[in-house]
């Protein structure tokens, strides 16, 4: 089967600075790396790493076809990424020597994916495909609805937190992955519990602590799931590793608890590497990891 991801594509610059500017302060910087990033190159990257076929549906700027490179070399289905009239999406990461960052985001052509290119893409589905999204796009409703025609499992992934998205696409979702602390603004925001909300199946992730799924069958009683101790160095994409390896098991026919306990394998193993979707690991370095 295919997972067809609409998502974020993002340079993430990181900037290692000695000091946080303050307001009006012009610093140097140490260095420079860049990576991709973006939470929906990320879960693409670890849906294709743990052996799914993904079609990414995205745009970037006149700048940004080395990412789309990158997509293509790590076995992403890059057809439906078309260049805009827009800066490629980017996230400008200041670190200082204490380790604490400090981040802008700019959307670029995350906001500019033009419409058109919807239908193009998931006309090439089949009954049984995954739509997945996150919160850094728009065009979220208009997949969602045309996923549900064509008979497809709609997963969202509801980060970074927007109330407004939320409302308009839990109705239209099969499967809600998010945070501890997105769950808990969610309710606030929505005024709704578990049961109310309806969503069929809802995985919450707590970090180290692993999580909890919460199904209609069983009235959404929370089931909870542990993630494998690792030494962790840096819990960046963890989460977006979380939900790629997820969905990609899921769409290759994993029940779902054996689907929950390979992402957490993949997140632990992600969390002892640094970056983002470079160092998103493969399928044999879950299986082999020894935890
Ligand atoms: P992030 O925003 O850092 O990418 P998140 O807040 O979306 O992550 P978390 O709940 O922190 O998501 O982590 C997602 C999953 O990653 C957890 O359910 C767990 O399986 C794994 N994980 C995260 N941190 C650790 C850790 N320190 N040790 C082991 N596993 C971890």
């Amino acid at each position: 089967m295919t997972i067809f991801n609409l998502g974020s594509i993002n340079a993430d610059l990181f900037y290692a600075l000695p000091h946080m500017p303050s307001p009006g302060e012009t610093i140097a910087a140490a260095s420079l790396e860049r990576g991709l990033g973006g939470k929906g190159a990320n879960m693409s990257v670890a849906a294709a790493r743990a052996a799914s076929r993904v079609v990414h549906m995205g745009a970037v700027g006149a700048n940004g076809g080395w990412a789309v490179e990158r997509l293509l070399e790590y076995g992403v289905d890059t057809r439906h990424i078309v260049q805009v009239e827009a800066d490629t999406g980017h996230a400008i990461i200041l670190v200082d020597q204490a380790g604490e960052n400090t981040i802008i985001i700019h959307h670029g052509a995350n906001h500019a994916i033009p419409e058109d290119l919807l239908g193009r893409a998931l006309s090439e589905s089949e009954t049984g495909d995954t739509l997945l999204f996150q919160n850094e796009t728009l065009l979220q409703p208009e997949a969602a609805a045309m996923a549900r025609k064509l008979g497809m499992r709609v997963a969202y992934a509801a980060a970074p937190f927007d109330a407004e998205a939320a409302r308009a696409l839990l109705p239209l979702t099969d499967l809600l992955v998010l945070n501890e602390i997105e769950m808990e603004q969610l309710k606030s925001a929505s005024g709704q519990d578990l049961r109310e909300m309806a969503v069929p199946t809802v995985i919450v992730t707590e970090g180290a602590a692993g999580g909890r799924l919460h199904r209609v069958e069983t009235g959404w009683e929370a089931e909870r799931f542990s993630s494998p101790e690792v030494k962790a160095v840096d819990t960046t994409g963890a989460g977006d590793t979380f939900t790629g390896y997820l969905v990609a098991g899921l769409d290759r026919g994993m029940p779902l608890r054996q689907a929950v306990a390979l992402a957490s394998q993949a997140a632990a193993l992600m969390v002892t590497r640094h970056g983002t979707a470079d160092v998103i690991p493969d399928l044999r370095d879950v299986q082999d990891a020894r935890f």
